[in-house]
Protein backbone atom coordinates (compact mmCIF):
# COMPACT_ATOMS: atom_id res chain seq x y z
CA UNK A 1 0.00 0.00 0.00
CA UNK A 2 1.09 3.16 -0.96
CA UNK A 3 2.47 5.82 1.96
CA UNK A 4 1.64 9.61 2.16
CA UNK A 5 3.75 11.33 3.98
CA UNK A 6 2.64 15.09 5.19
CA UNK A 7 5.21 17.72 5.89
CA UNK A 8 4.48 19.08 9.44
CA UNK A 9 5.57 22.57 8.13
CA UNK A 10 3.25 22.62 5.33
CA UNK A 11 1.09 25.86 5.16
CA UNK A 12 0.60 29.16 6.29
CA UNK A 13 4.00 30.88 8.60
CA UNK A 14 2.81 32.74 11.75
CA UNK A 15 3.17 36.21 9.46
CA UNK A 16 0.60 35.20 7.06
CA UNK A 17 -1.77 33.27 9.30
CA UNK A 18 -1.80 36.57 11.51
CA UNK A 19 -2.36 38.71 8.62
CA UNK A 20 -5.32 36.70 7.05
CA UNK A 21 -7.15 36.91 10.73
CA UNK A 22 -7.09 40.01 10.57
CA UNK A 23 -8.24 40.83 7.09
CA UNK A 24 -11.36 38.18 8.20
CA UNK A 25 -12.27 40.36 11.25
CA UNK A 26 -12.15 43.27 9.30
CA UNK A 27 -14.33 41.92 6.25
CA UNK A 28 -16.74 40.42 8.96
CA UNK A 29 -17.42 43.66 10.25
CA UNK A 30 -20.16 46.12 8.57
CA UNK A 31 -18.63 49.14 7.22
CA UNK A 32 -16.73 51.39 4.75
CA UNK A 33 -15.22 49.66 1.45
CA UNK A 34 -11.92 46.74 2.59
CA UNK A 35 -8.54 47.09 0.40
CA UNK A 36 -5.50 45.65 0.63
CA UNK A 37 -2.70 47.09 -0.75
CA UNK A 38 -1.43 44.50 -3.45
CA UNK A 39 -2.55 40.87 -2.72
CA UNK A 40 -2.78 39.87 1.04
CA UNK A 41 -1.14 36.94 0.24
CA UNK A 42 0.17 34.79 -3.18
CA UNK A 43 -2.61 32.19 -3.63
CA UNK A 44 -5.46 32.78 -6.56
CA UNK A 45 -8.00 30.66 -4.44
CA UNK A 46 -7.72 32.48 -1.16
CA UNK A 47 -7.82 35.68 -3.19
CA UNK A 48 -10.95 34.86 -4.85
CA UNK A 49 -12.36 34.16 -1.69
CA UNK A 50 -11.96 37.48 -0.60
CA UNK A 51 -12.91 39.20 -3.93
CA UNK A 52 -16.40 37.48 -3.17
CA UNK A 53 -16.52 38.83 0.62
CA UNK A 54 -15.83 42.43 -1.19
CA UNK A 55 -12.50 42.85 -0.25
CA UNK A 56 -10.34 44.61 -3.13
CA UNK A 57 -6.64 44.95 -4.46
CA UNK A 58 -4.91 48.19 -5.05
CA UNK A 59 -1.92 48.67 -6.00
CA UNK A 60 -1.17 52.17 -4.77
CA UNK A 61 -2.67 55.02 -2.87
CA UNK A 62 -5.22 56.03 -5.11
CA UNK A 63 -9.22 55.62 -5.22
CA UNK A 64 -9.80 55.08 -1.52
CA UNK A 65 -12.60 57.07 -0.53
CA UNK A 66 -11.98 58.45 3.59
CA UNK A 67 -12.82 55.91 6.21
CA UNK A 68 -12.28 52.85 3.50
CA UNK A 69 -10.48 49.81 5.37
CA UNK A 70 -7.05 49.65 4.26
CA UNK A 71 -5.20 46.73 5.17
CA UNK A 72 -1.29 46.38 5.24
CA UNK A 73 -0.34 42.87 4.18
CA UNK A 74 2.66 40.93 6.30
CA UNK A 75 5.20 42.56 3.87
CA UNK A 76 4.66 46.22 5.53
CA UNK A 77 4.22 49.36 3.40
CA UNK A 78 7.12 52.26 2.82
CA UNK A 79 6.46 54.58 5.70
CA UNK A 80 5.58 57.38 2.89
CA UNK A 81 2.78 55.16 1.50
CA UNK A 82 1.60 54.72 4.93
CA UNK A 83 1.49 58.80 5.63
CA UNK A 84 -0.22 59.07 2.35
CA UNK A 85 -2.95 57.22 3.69
CA UNK A 86 -3.51 58.57 7.02
CA UNK A 87 -3.56 61.48 4.87
CA UNK A 88 -6.83 60.62 2.88
CA UNK A 89 -8.38 59.22 6.20
CA UNK A 90 -8.65 55.76 5.65
CA UNK A 91 -8.71 53.52 8.94
CA UNK A 92 -5.44 51.41 8.88
CA UNK A 93 -5.08 47.89 9.78
CA UNK A 94 -1.57 46.87 9.93
CA UNK A 95 -1.24 43.36 8.69
CA UNK A 96 2.53 43.56 8.56
CA UNK A 97 3.92 40.51 10.22
CA UNK A 98 5.82 41.26 13.81
CA UNK A 99 8.79 39.76 12.78
CA UNK A 100 9.01 42.38 9.55
CA UNK A 101 8.06 44.90 12.15
CA UNK A 102 10.78 44.39 14.04
CA UNK A 103 13.65 44.57 11.26
CA UNK A 104 11.69 47.80 10.19
CA UNK A 105 12.09 49.25 13.48
CA UNK A 106 15.58 48.00 14.14
CA UNK A 107 17.00 49.61 10.79
CA UNK A 108 14.84 52.72 11.85
CA UNK A 109 16.84 52.79 15.10
CA UNK A 110 20.36 52.58 13.21
CA UNK A 111 19.70 55.17 10.75
CA UNK A 112 18.62 57.72 13.93
CA UNK A 113 22.12 56.96 15.49
CA UNK A 114 23.69 57.86 11.63
CA UNK A 115 24.29 54.94 10.37
CA UNK A 116 24.20 53.28 6.71
CA UNK A 117 22.21 50.46 6.02
CA UNK A 118 23.38 47.45 3.46
CA UNK A 119 20.54 45.23 2.95
CA UNK A 120 20.60 41.63 1.42
CA UNK A 121 17.69 41.52 -0.45
CA UNK A 122 15.54 40.86 -3.75
CA UNK A 123 15.69 45.08 -4.94
CA UNK A 124 12.06 44.81 -6.17
CA UNK A 125 10.35 42.97 -3.48
CA UNK A 126 7.78 44.86 -1.40
CA UNK A 127 8.91 44.02 1.87
CA UNK A 128 12.56 45.35 0.85
CA UNK A 129 10.92 48.62 -0.81
CA UNK A 130 9.42 49.04 3.18
CA UNK A 131 12.81 48.15 4.96
CA UNK A 132 14.25 50.93 2.54
CA UNK A 133 12.23 53.82 3.72
CA UNK A 134 13.14 53.48 7.28
CA UNK A 135 16.81 53.77 6.23
CA UNK A 136 16.40 57.37 4.90
CA UNK A 137 17.99 56.64 1.24
CA UNK A 138 21.21 55.95 3.42
CA UNK A 139 21.31 52.31 2.00
CA UNK A 140 22.83 49.65 -0.52
CA UNK A 141 20.77 47.09 -1.98
CA UNK A 142 21.69 43.67 -3.04
CA UNK A 143 21.24 40.49 -4.05
CA UNK A 144 24.49 38.39 -3.33
CA UNK A 145 28.38 38.39 -2.24
CA UNK A 146 28.75 39.29 -6.37
CA UNK A 147 26.48 42.00 -5.91
CA UNK A 148 28.33 43.72 -2.75
CA UNK A 149 31.79 42.98 -4.27
CA UNK A 150 30.76 46.15 -7.12
CA UNK A 151 29.43 48.45 -4.58
CA UNK A 152 31.28 51.28 -3.53
CA UNK A 153 31.84 52.21 0.15
CA UNK A 154 32.92 55.15 1.66
CA UNK A 155 35.16 54.38 4.30
CA UNK A 156 33.75 57.30 6.40
CA UNK A 157 30.32 55.95 7.07
CA UNK A 158 29.57 53.98 9.55
CA UNK A 159 27.47 50.43 7.87
CA UNK A 160 25.08 48.31 9.55
CA UNK A 161 24.11 44.84 7.95
CA UNK A 162 20.96 43.31 7.61
CA UNK A 163 18.46 40.90 5.48
CA UNK A 164 15.11 40.40 4.03
CA UNK A 165 13.19 38.27 6.08
CA UNK A 166 13.49 35.58 3.63
CA UNK A 167 16.97 35.45 2.94
CA UNK A 168 19.40 32.61 3.16
CA UNK A 169 21.41 32.31 6.64
CA UNK A 170 24.42 30.62 5.04
CA UNK A 171 24.58 33.80 2.50
CA UNK A 172 24.16 35.93 4.78
CA UNK A 173 26.81 34.56 6.88
CA UNK A 174 29.72 34.99 4.10
CA UNK A 175 28.51 38.58 3.57
CA UNK A 176 29.56 39.17 7.56
CA UNK A 177 32.88 37.73 7.09
CA UNK A 178 33.35 39.57 3.07
CA UNK A 179 32.32 42.68 5.14
CA UNK A 180 34.22 41.97 8.37
CA UNK A 181 37.39 41.19 5.55
CA UNK A 182 36.30 44.45 3.21
CA UNK A 183 35.81 47.66 6.42
CA UNK A 184 38.60 46.17 8.84
CA UNK A 185 36.22 47.46 11.47
CA UNK A 186 33.41 46.00 13.70
CA UNK A 187 29.80 47.14 12.59
CA UNK A 188 26.42 46.25 13.75
CA UNK A 189 24.50 42.68 12.32
CA UNK A 190 20.95 42.97 12.83
CA UNK A 191 19.35 39.66 13.15
CA UNK A 192 16.43 39.94 10.45
CA UNK A 193 15.75 36.61 9.11
CA UNK A 194 13.03 34.44 9.54
CA UNK A 195 13.22 30.75 9.46
CA UNK A 196 9.80 29.69 8.33
CA UNK A 197 11.24 29.51 4.60
CA UNK A 198 14.41 27.52 5.64
CA UNK A 199 12.17 24.76 7.85
CA UNK A 200 10.18 24.01 4.86
CA UNK A 201 13.04 24.01 2.24
CA UNK A 202 14.47 21.40 5.03
CA UNK A 203 11.63 19.09 5.45
CA UNK A 204 10.65 19.22 1.67
CA UNK A 205 14.30 17.33 1.33
CA UNK A 206 14.34 15.30 3.97
CA UNK A 207 10.54 14.07 2.97
CA UNK A 208 12.37 13.80 -0.37
CA UNK A 209 15.36 11.57 0.89
CA UNK A 210 12.18 8.62 1.84
CA UNK A 211 9.61 9.52 -0.41
CA UNK A 212 9.51 8.62 -4.83
CA UNK A 213 7.61 11.92 -5.67
CA UNK A 214 6.58 14.95 -3.64
CA UNK A 215 3.22 16.85 -4.19
CA UNK A 216 4.01 20.49 -3.46
CA UNK A 217 1.29 22.88 -2.89
CA UNK A 218 0.63 26.48 -3.62
CA UNK A 219 0.24 29.53 -5.52
CA UNK A 220 2.36 29.45 -8.75
CA UNK A 221 2.77 32.48 -7.92
CA UNK A 222 4.11 32.25 -4.71
CA UNK A 223 7.54 32.58 -4.60
CA UNK A 224 8.70 30.48 -1.59
CA UNK A 225 6.07 27.48 -3.12
CA UNK A 226 8.01 27.28 -6.39
CA UNK A 227 11.04 27.15 -4.71
CA UNK A 228 10.05 24.35 -2.76
CA UNK A 229 9.43 22.20 -5.75
CA UNK A 230 12.87 23.10 -7.21
CA UNK A 231 14.82 22.05 -3.85
CA UNK A 232 13.11 19.02 -4.54
CA UNK A 233 13.78 18.29 -8.03
CA UNK A 234 17.34 19.73 -6.86
CA UNK A 235 18.20 16.08 -4.98
CA UNK A 236 17.02 14.51 -7.95
CA UNK A 237 13.47 14.04 -7.07
CA UNK A 238 10.41 14.33 -9.23
CA UNK A 239 7.59 17.25 -7.80
CA UNK A 240 4.62 18.14 -8.79
CA UNK A 241 3.53 21.40 -8.20
CA UNK A 242 -0.01 22.35 -8.05
CA UNK A 243 -2.76 24.93 -6.68
CA UNK A 244 -5.55 22.18 -6.23
CA UNK A 245 -6.38 18.51 -5.95
CA UNK A 246 -8.61 18.49 -9.39
CA UNK A 247 -4.97 19.12 -11.56
CA UNK A 248 -3.77 15.83 -10.00
CA UNK A 249 -3.15 13.08 -12.74
CA UNK A 250 -3.79 9.58 -11.15
CA UNK A 251 -1.52 8.12 -13.78
CA UNK A 252 1.38 10.06 -11.91
CA UNK A 253 1.29 7.76 -8.93
CA UNK A 254 0.94 4.33 -10.06
CA UNK A 255 3.07 2.18 -8.68
CA UNK A 256 4.59 4.18 -6.17
CA UNK A 257 5.56 3.42 -2.86
CA UNK A 258 5.51 6.45 -0.83
CA UNK A 259 4.24 10.01 -1.57
CA UNK A 260 5.45 13.43 -0.33
CA UNK A 261 3.12 16.68 0.31
CA UNK A 262 4.15 19.47 1.48
CA UNK A 263 2.66 23.00 0.79
CA UNK A 264 4.20 26.76 0.64
CA UNK A 265 3.49 29.77 3.48
CA UNK A 266 1.34 31.08 1.77
CA UNK A 267 -0.97 27.42 1.47
CA UNK A 268 -4.44 27.59 3.29
CA UNK A 269 -4.93 24.31 5.48
CA UNK A 270 -8.20 23.34 3.47
CA UNK A 271 -6.14 22.99 0.09
CA UNK A 272 -3.45 20.97 1.75
CA UNK A 273 -6.31 18.76 3.34
CA UNK A 274 -7.73 18.59 -0.10
CA UNK A 275 -4.75 17.10 -1.80
CA UNK A 276 -3.97 14.42 1.07
CA UNK A 277 -7.60 13.28 0.66
CA UNK A 278 -7.32 12.58 -3.08
CA UNK A 279 -4.33 11.22 -2.34
CA UNK A 280 -5.79 8.66 0.24
CA UNK A 281 -8.57 8.11 -1.78
CA UNK A 282 -5.68 6.88 -5.06
CA UNK A 283 -4.59 4.37 -2.04
CA UNK A 284 -7.49 2.54 -1.74
CA UNK A 285 -7.61 2.31 -5.57
CA UNK A 286 -4.40 0.92 -5.29
S1 LIG B 1 8.04 34.15 6.28
FE1 LIG B 1 8.56 34.83 8.36
S2 LIG B 1 8.82 37.04 8.17
FE2 LIG B 1 7.72 36.38 6.34
S3 LIG B 1 5.55 36.59 6.88
FE3 LIG B 1 6.12 34.50 7.38
S4 LIG B 1 6.69 34.56 9.57
FE4 LIG B 1 6.72 36.67 8.79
Amino acid sequence: MTDIIRADTAGFCMGVDLALRKLDKVAAEEGQPVFTIGPIIHNPQVLNVYAQKGVKIAEGVDGFSPRSRVVIRAHGIPIDVEKQLLMKGVAIVDATCPKVKRAQRLIQRHTEAGEHLLLLGEHDHPEVRGLLSYADQKAHVFEGLEDIERIDLDASNSYFLAAQTTQDRGEFNRIVQYLHNRLQVSFPVLDTICDATRERQQEALKLAENVDIVVVVGGYNSGNTRRLAQVVQGVGVESLHVEQAGELDPVKFAGLRKIGLTAGASTPKELIDDVHRYLLELRKGC
